[in-house]
């Protein structure tokens, strides 16, 4: 092969492992059953409150959990605003969360005027560190948030250790863990509060919802009043006694949902095997790390929303970002993912709150919470290195995941190619 074939292949990849016409599995999707029930709903009238259906998915899923309450609600991030209101997390307070998360895992907090604490995160599972967590924890310290990255369990036992005598209440964001189990126990029901998200990307999806969990009768009847204006059971329609907002599902949320709740443990055992096929496959290649299982434990078993991977460029060659848009024009919907630890975001660098207490702009005040201050090296590195794929594509065929290892393959070749015809190209140069 001529050094000119050499190039040109390395630098346009040649034809695509996934050509136009390939389509990955349709995400979120519905059946024919899932549109007769939306169907009955819309034209039973009720399509909010009373709506059957909503209650029968939070009995279902709190079944499927072995929880003991399930309050369905709009989003996911109403169900973390309510289980930190619930808590009675208030100014003053400190809840730590990883650094390495989506923002509404952190805003929860800032809602109630408490200080979100940023965590490390371990350097293989990507999941919040509990040394981290260990080294942050004082005084102030009401609550951890850990989020189930990617559907990968948590240190639990180790946070718990933590938390237990210190009064510190444990919310599980499992916004990215349904099916997950931990031990034997659900995502979402190992920790005091859990919180779900049926955003469209999610594993479980309603084009938005989300659903809180918990086992406390007593945080169970708060969430019920917060997320319905601060309502009481058996009093009146406008009595309100607390100050509260609407965060409650709609009955057509919910009748969607029946479905995916049906679906999903067939789902999570597809994901799983084409998960672990990838495991194995993909590391073999160089400079490809999988993300790995926190805890290998008989009764522990990921979900994964993401499947996810550590890229070191000074393996391959090449950056991470042409990487990715390498993988992309082979047909495999890669992702870069978050571009940075969630405290180096404007938002809380330069204090963009509305409290009082934290006025943003211009130096810092006493008291005010350092954002810059709170360096979590980890969680950097791993945003200059991530690789991301969607949920949808493990729910895809074992052909389908040999293509996924042939399109990482051959960009990790491409990019030797192209670092060998780069490093000769002075010597060479001429016609
Ligand atoms: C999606 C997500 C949320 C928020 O859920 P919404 O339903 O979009 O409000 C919270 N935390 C994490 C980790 C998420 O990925």
């Amino acid at each position: 092969m001529g050094k000119q074939t050499v190039s040109r292949l390395a630098l346009l990849g040649g034809r695509p492992v996934f050509g136009k016409s390939h389509r990955w599995p349709q995400w979120p999707a519905a059946t024919r059953a899932d549109e007769r029930r939306l169907l009955a709903v819309v034209r039973s009238g009720q399509w909010g409150i009373g709506c059957p259906a909503i209650r029968e998915f939070a009995e279902r899923f709190a079944r499927s959990l072995r929880a003991r309450y399930v309050l369905p609600v709009a989003t996911g991030t109403a169900a973390l605003d309510l289980a930190v209101k619930a808590i009675g997390i208030g100014p003053g307070d400190e809840v730590i969360v990883p650094a390495y998360t989506f923002v509404a895992t952190a805003t929860c907090v800032l809602q109630m005027e408490a200080v979100p604490v940023f965590a490390d995160i371990d350097p293989l599972t990507f999941n919040i560190s509990p040394a981290s967590v260990a080294r942050l924890v004082t005084r102030r310290t009401r609550a951890i948030i850990p989020v189930h990255f990617g559907g990968n369990p948590c240190d639990m036992a180790a946070l718990g250790k933590i938390a237990r005598g210190r009064g510190v209440t444990i919310i599980e964001d499992a916004a990215h863990a349904h099916g997950m189990v931990y031990r034997g126990r659900a995502a979402g029901a190992i920790g005091d509060v859990g919180c779900f998200s049926f955003q469209s990307s999610k594993n479980m999806a309603s084009g938005e919802g989300g659903a809180l969990v918990t086992n406390h009768r007593r945080l169970f009847d708060l969430v019920q009043c917060f997320h319905s204006f601060g309502r009481l059971p058996r009093r009146g329609w406008y009595d309100h006694a607390a100050l509260a907002w609407n965060y409650r599902m709609t009955g057509l949320q919910a009748a969607l949902l029946l479905g995916q709740l049906e679906r999903l443990e067939a789902q999570t055992r597809r994901r799983l095997a084409n998960g672990r096929f990838l495991d194995v496959a993909l590391a073999q290649l160089p400079g490809l790390t999988p993300q790995r299982l926190g805890e290998d434990h008989p009764r522990t078993r990921r979900a994964w929303h993401l499947y996810m991977l550590r890229y070191d460029a000074a393996y391959v060659g090449v950056g991470r970002d042409l990487f990715v848009q390498a993988l992309r024009a082979e047909g495999v919907p890669a992702s870069c993912g978050y571009p940075r630890p969630l405290q180096e975001n404007a938002m809380f660098r330069e204090r963009r709150f509305w409290h009082r207490q934290f006025l943003g702009d211009g130096p810092r005040r006493r008291g005010e919470p350092d954002f810059a201050a709170m360096e979590t090296p980890v969680a950097k590195a791993y945003c200059a290195q991530a690789i991301w794929l969607p949920q949808q594509c493990l729910l895809a065929s074992r052909t389908e995941m040999r293509g996924i290892f042939n399109a990482f393959a051959k960009v990790v070749e491409n990019a030797g190619a192209l670092r060998d015809w780069a490093a000769k190209r002075p010597s060479e140069s001429g016609p």
